[in-house]
């Protein structure tokens, strides 16, 4: 019997997640497929329901339902805990588990790309469900200093508890750090010419991570590249969230050969 997988979110329509699942299936034989769900807000609880009552074998979960899905599932991992968000959920002998493989793609595509996070200062731009994950494995994985740049510095503190916060004039006069992350939309298709901080702010960092994967390369990694900086997009962190989530629903493990096969398959 074919299983079922899916992607539940608001607007699906950039999604580039079923290529991912379904390149990993022909590659492992496995019987499946993926689908994508639009789900609107008001109809999140009774759709999620449907699902889980159709046989699907798990989920991931987009924007904007990352944190409001955790109140739906009877269990949540140890990392989705302290993120306070997930990505993944499995569904298994009636009982539904929720993940956040979004930490662990972060960690893997930082990994791949040689970025070191122990002892550096990392700056993290936009305070919304991404960079919760981020932000989590930047302290596990014991930053020097970690500051999060956000438009509503008040609203952030509610939801970053013990994280240094300032806003946008602030960031002006953070002198040199290690690693500017852009955890904000801004830069993405379509909106292509738009960039989240000014060429001053990004030249003082050593690297540069998007989180953005479309564009390729964003305006923030363009003017990053220009300024010498080591300059990562977040396709490889689609990639390795998306095969965390296979491995999850099919307790397998997935070398990282057929991820990077994966990754230079996919057109974008
Ligand atoms: P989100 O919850 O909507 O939050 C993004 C944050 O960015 C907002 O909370 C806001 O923070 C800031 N922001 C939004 N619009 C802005 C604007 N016009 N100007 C400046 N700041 C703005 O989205 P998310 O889930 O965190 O995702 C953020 C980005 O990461 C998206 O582009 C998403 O596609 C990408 N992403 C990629 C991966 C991957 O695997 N590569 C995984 C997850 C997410 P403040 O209000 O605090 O300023």
């Amino acid at each position: 019997m074919t299983n079922l997988y899916g992607l539940i979110g608001e607007k699906l329509g950039h999604s580039i997640s079923k290529a991912i699942h379904v390149d990993l299936f022909k590659r492992l034989k496995i019987d499946a497929d993926y689908k994508l769900f639009e789900i609107e807000k008001l109809e999140l609880k009774a759709r999620f329901n449907e699902l889980k009552d159709s046989g699907l074998k798990g989920l991931n979960v987009t924007i904007p339902y990352k944190v409001e899905a955790t109140n739906f599932l009877d269990e949540i991992s140890e990392e989705a805990k302290k993120i306070g968000a997930i990505n993944t959920i499995c569904f298994r002998d009636n009982k539904t588990f929720g993940h956040n493989t979004d930490y662990f793609g972060f960690a893997k595509m930082l990994n791949k790309n040689s970025i070191e996070i122990k002892g550096k200062t990392i700056v993290i731009l936009g305070a919304g469900g991404a960079a919760k994950a981020v932000i989590q494995y930047l302290i596990d994985s014991n930053a020097k200093r970690v500051i999060l740049v956000s438009r509503d510095t008040s609203k952030a503190a509610e939801n970053f508890k013990g994280i240094e916060i300032i806003d946008y004039t602030q960031l002006e006069y953070i002198p040199a750090g290690d690693v500017i992350v852009n955890c904000t939309p801004v830069g993405m298709y379509p909106n292509t010419h738009n960039c989240p901080v000014n060429e001053n702010n990004i030249a003082k960092f050593n690297a540069a991570v998007d989180l953005i994967y479309n564009p390729y390369e964003t305006l923030f990694l363009k003017i990053a590249k220009k300024n010498g900086l080591k300059s990562v997009n977040g396709l490889y962190m689609l990639v390795s969230q998306a095969i965390y989530s296979e491995e999850l629903w099919n307790d397998i493990h997935v070398d990282e050969t057929i991820i990077d096969e994966i990754f230079n398959n996919l057109k974008i």
